[in-house]
């Protein structure tokens, strides 16, 4: 039943902070049922290799399938909400993830599956409650990058991924978390390799 599943080792579970996606100087567009709430997000769940390489688009035959996720599209709404323009459009994020990462763990999650496993992860990785725990809030003040990795590696118990982009104003901001997850989706583990980060030792964390 499974075409062209490739095996890979981990996933990324990749969340973004909004008010970062926002404040570049491409800017962002909300989605029709309005404006995001002011926490992080799903950008996605992607399979990676040990090495930091990762397959994609690895099922052209498997097409994203909106049924599969009408039970939970309010989450989805809620939790994986597209900010891209011109047009804020989810399915459309959704369908490219789906086509780009999720097709590449088909051996071990189905596309209701996928997108169910995401939205569980993101309940579990409260990124924005251990932050805030940490007395870091998204008040356009700057952090240590350091102080936050520590924050999250205590709150969620693995060291995180951090990646950064930088606003109109040219200042590293907290842009995604990544953390890791083991091949069946269930559980966090130590990140074989960390993502590439860009960011300056100290970062904003703006406001949205
Ligand atoms: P960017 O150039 O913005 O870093 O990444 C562009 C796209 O490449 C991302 O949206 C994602 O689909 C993919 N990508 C970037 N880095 C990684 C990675 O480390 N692992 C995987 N699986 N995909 C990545
Ligand atoms: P970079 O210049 O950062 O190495 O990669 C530029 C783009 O190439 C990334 O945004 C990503 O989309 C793609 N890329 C880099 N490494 C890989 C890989 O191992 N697999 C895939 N599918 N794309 C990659
Ligand atoms: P990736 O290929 O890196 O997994 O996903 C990035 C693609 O999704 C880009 O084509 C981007 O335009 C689209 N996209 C749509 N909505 C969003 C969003 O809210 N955040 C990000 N990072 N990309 C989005």
């Amino acid at each position: 039943v499974l075409c062209c599943s490739q095996d890979f080792d981990f996933f990324y579970f990749v969340q973004q902070w909004p008010g970062a996606y926002c404040d570049t100087k491409h800017s962002c567009c909300y989605p029709k049922n309005g404006k995001p709430a002011a926490d992080f997000s799903i950008h996605g769940l992607w399979p990676n290799y040990k090495d930091g390489s990762w397959p994609s688009n690895c099922d052209p035959d498997s097409v994203f399938d909106k049924s599969q996720i009408e039970e939970v599209i309010g989450n989805m709404e809620k939790d994986w909400p597209s900010l891209s323009c011109p047009s804020s459009n989810n399915l459309r994020f959704w369908s490219h993830e789906w086509e780009k990462h999720g097709t590449c763990s088909e051996s071990e999650l189905d596309q209701r599956e996928y997108f169910e496993t995401a939205l569980k992860l993101k309940q579990k990785a409260n990124l924005l409650n251990i932050l805030h725990d940490a007395g870091i809030k998204a008040d356009d003040g700057f952090y240590s990058l350091k102080r936050i990795k520590e924050a999250i590696k205590k709150g969620l118990g693995f060291t995180p991924g951090i990646e950064c982009n930088v606003d109109s104003r040219h200042n590293s901001q907290l842009y995604q978390v990544y953390v890791c997850v083991d091949s069946s989706g269930s559980d966090f583990i130590e990140c074989p390799i960390l993502p590439k980060s860009k960011c300056d030792s100290q970062i904003q964390f703006p406001k949205f």
